[in-house]
């Protein structure tokens, strides 16, 4: 069953980029999947189109279900809260702790106070940082900034998450405590999808992968 699937997808960007050229992609529920593939291939443009950020030039991408282009108000928001986002640059509020940063989504969604204590301890224990929980951003390492702000994407317990390049800021060490949290995920059930530019990175997690050049898209064999 498709989670999310890109019909016949090319985006080109106002001042004329390429970022995606006719791709076709299906993701099923309960897939890990990498995207991989050189720097201003497209892997960014195609992860901001699965969470609504960009809107395709041509084609169609559908959530669970659902054609992004037709959803509006309160249908949009919905959806938007089945995908979780992790960001290269973490993008943490460095004037909140790193509980009040997690929390922030549950406050969005109107979570009352007993609602987001029951959800944020848990959420942060999965990602070892339990005992940071009242630090703030600018005393922990890129790496533990990088686990924050998982938590955060993950929090209200979207189906779908997506990963930007979540590695790319981190040495190999926390690129590869990263990846474990993110396959520990997924084993609770939730539906992955990574980009990655570093392929040793990739090869060595021995999961589907997909890589796209110059904004085409093929399907390598999967690795085990
Ligand atoms: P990747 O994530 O693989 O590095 P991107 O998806 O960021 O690649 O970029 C794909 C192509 O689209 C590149 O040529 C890039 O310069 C271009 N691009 C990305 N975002 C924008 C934007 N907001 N405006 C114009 N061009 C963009
Ligand atoms: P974080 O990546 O979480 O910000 P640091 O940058 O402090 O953590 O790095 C943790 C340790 O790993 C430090 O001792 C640092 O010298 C070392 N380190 C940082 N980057 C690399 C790298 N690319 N390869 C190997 N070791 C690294």
């Amino acid at each position: 069953e498709a989670i999310a699937c890109l019909h016949n997808v090319s985006k080109i960007y106002p001042n004329g980029c390429r970022g995606l050229h006719s791709v076709n992609l299906q993701i099923r529920k309960g897939d890990f999947l990498f995207i991989t593939g050189p720097s201003g291939a497209g892997k960014s443009t195609l992860l901001k189109l699965l969470y609504g950020a960009e809107m395709p030039t041509e084609g169609q991408v559908e959530i669970e279900g659902n054609l992004f282009h037709r959803l509006r108000g309160r249908a949009l928001a919905h959806l938007r809260r089945r995908i979780g986002v992790v960001f290269q640059d973490y993008q943490l509020i460095p004037t909140k702790t790193v509980e009040e940063n997690v929390a922030v989504v549950l406050h969005a969604q109107g979570a009352c106070r007993t609602e987001i204590q029951r959800r944020v301890g848990p959420t942060l224990r999965m990602v070892g940082l339990a005992p940071k929980a009242k630090c703030f951003p600018d005393q922990l390492s890129g790496g533990e900034q990088q686990r924050v702000s998982i938590a955060r994407a993950v929090v209200h317990t979207p189906p779908l998450l997506l990963a930007d390049e979540p590695t790319g800021n981190l040495d190999a060490h926390n690129a590869w405590s990263v990846l474990q949290i993110l396959k520990r995920l997924h084993d609770l059930g939730v539906t992955v999808i990574v980009t990655c530019h570093n392929e040793q990175l990739v090869e060595a997690f021995a999961r589907r992968v997909v890589r796209i050049e110059a904004g085409i898209l093929r399907e390598l064999p999967v690795l085990t």
